[in-house]
């Protein structure tokens, strides 16, 4: 059957604009979508060409929101997907949803057209943070939601964010409580970051918002370990967590350094070809983006990584999860070694763990996974 390939479909489009986001977004004024979903349909036919028969293990629907997206357009994406490659009789068929867009009969033709896993955007159960993070949901949606998707789809994921300013371990502590009380078998808890484009980093700049200091946010992030592993959740990547099986099968195809076509406005993609890896790039803007579609693929960057690069970011991704990557293959891949005598200190200082050929952050080092590569790879 090949390596696990993953298909990632970008629909750009969100009710509103959250303050904190800096994804590739455009603001839902009633798109019917009938043009993008049609362009998506005819970039997938140009990828099948780029990559030849593979067999599809898992695709995702990310956005934006894709939760706003019809249900007939998501099954003709994935009808179109299915008829251009095969499909792997475990295949994984993910959607990203708001709770604002919880809804019972959606949701069941959700489950028709093939999505088999639902990742829940609750963010938080309070209705403060939820505010203050501009979301267009509250507490109550974000528990229905939840219900709905534990019953209509066989995989759920809950996904959280942390770290705002003055949250409280105990605020946390009730986040993670109903969270695991929701039955979902996999929990995301992302740590809020503020980027420079953003509402809120500009509010930043005037001193308006903060996020949590370094040392709170350390505390928040150890708290969601010890909380979740105790329930009996594996922390298999830095920012997410799995009871045995429920891992994000499409996610660890970037994690583990695999192929993925990237379709939809600005949605990234990687292959493995004979002259290299590709790293491509779609046209940003849904316009730019339907008009690219018509002669080729939607593509506004399609760059061979150099062998240097693909290492690294082999290595990047690879420390991210629990097992690490092997270091045999980095340098198959990148024709070069590691700093050997930067992995010796890591390993001394408990950063980094080795195991065999493996080379994996620990728990520790996942709080420092930027100093850590840099030092690996200089
Ligand atoms: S709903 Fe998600 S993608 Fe859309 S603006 Fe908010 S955070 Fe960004």
């Amino acid at each position: 059957m090949g390596a696990p390939f993953g298909i990632y479909v970008h629909w750009p489009y969100c009710a509103r604009i959250c303050p904190y986001c800096d994804f590739n977004i455009y603001k839902h004024k009633g798109q019917p979508g009938d043009d993008l979903t049609a362009a998506i349909i005819q970039d997938l036919q140009h990828w099948r060409d780029m990559t030849g028969p593979r067999t599809v293990s898992s695709i995702h629907f990310g956005g934006g929101t894709p939760s706003l997206m019809r249900a007939d357009h998501i099954e003709q994406i994935i009808d179109a997907a299915s008829a251009l490659w095969s499909f792997a009789g475990d295949i994984e068929i993910g959607l990203e949803a708001n709770p604002a867009d919880a809804d019972a009969a959606k949701w069941a033709l959700y489950g028709g057209a093939g999505i088999n896993r639902l990742s829940v955007g609750v963010q938080s159960f309070d209705n403060q943070v939820l505010a203050f993070l501009g979301r267009d949901h509250d507490a109550d949606q974000a528990r229905r939601a939840l219900d709905l998707a534990a019953r209509n789809f066989p995989r759920v994921s809950a996904d959280l964010i942390f770290g705002h300013r003055g949250q409280t371990l105990a605020d946390w502590d009730a986040d993670l409580d109903k969270a695991l009380a929701s039955g979902a078998g996999h929990i995301s808890a992302y740590q809020l970051t503020i980027e420079a484009q953003t509402a809120f980093g500009k509010a930043a700049q005037r001193g308006d918002v903060k996020a949590v200091d370094g040392d709170d946010s350390a505390a928040l992030y150890e708290r969601s370990q010890t909380r979740l592993t105790d329930a009996g959740f594996e922390h298999y990547e830095v920012s997410n967590y799995a009871r045995p099986g429920q891992e994000s099968r499409h996610n660890k195809i970037y994690w583990l350094g695999g192929d993925y076509a990237g379709v939809g406005p600005g949605a990234h993609g990687r292959l493995t070809t004979p002259n290299g890896r590709i790293a491509t790039v779609a046209h940003m803007t849904p316009a730019a983006y339907i008009k690219g579609a018509q002669d080729g693929p939607s593509l506004q960057e399609r760059d061979v990584l150099s062998p240097a690069d693909h290492g690294n970011e082999f290595v990047m991704m690879g420390l991210r999860l629990t097992g690490g990557f092997d270091e045999a293959a980095y340098r198959q891949i990148s024709g070069q070694a590691l700093n050997a005598r930067a992995a010796a200190d890591l390993c001394a200082m408990g950063l980094l763990a080795r195991k065999g050929s493996r080379i994996a952050a620990t728990e520790l080092g996942r709080m420092l996974l930027d100093t850590i590569t840099r030092e690996l790879l200089s």
